[in-house]
């Protein structure tokens, strides 16, 4: 490399992390709100939603027992792989209280729809 690169990388590098930390509390506070936003919108479908086996409306119950079961995953991870970093994209967003069926959110369509076993097989993931 260079030496007028090197200069130019090392400044653009020094702009970059100047403009981050410039914005960021703009960026911190607008993805709190972002997230907040889309529970609100997982909830107010969740009050809505029919589970598609026996027909009970999930509401935000469904929502705790699902944060509760990742929760309860995640332990598990942690304790049968102590010091690894889990790679996933969490796939279970609602618990049927009744019959203990597993929903995802899908956010495109804003609509929960069954979790596959395939899923089920990759929480905790590797
Ligand atoms: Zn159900």
């Amino acid at each position: 490399m260079r030496e007028g690169q090197s200069f130019f990388f090392a400044v653009s590098a020094t702009l970059l992390v100047v403009a981050v930390l410039i914005l960021l509390p703009v960026i911190l506070p607008w993805m709190l709100i972002l997230a907040a936003i889309k529970t609100l919108l997982r909830r107010r479908v969740a009050k809505s939603f029919r589970c598609l086996r026996c027909g009970a409306v999930l509401g935000a119950e469904s929502l705790r027992l699902a944060d509760a079961e990742d929760r309860r995953q995640m332990d598990e991870f942690f304790r049968d792989h102590p010091g690894v970093k889990p790679r996933r994209f969490r796939t279970l967003h609602a618990v049927c209280a009744v019959c203990g069926q597993h929903y995802q959110y899908l956010e495109v369509t804003r609509t929960f729809a069954i979790r596959r076993a395939a899923d089920t097989a990759d929480d905790g993931g590797e």
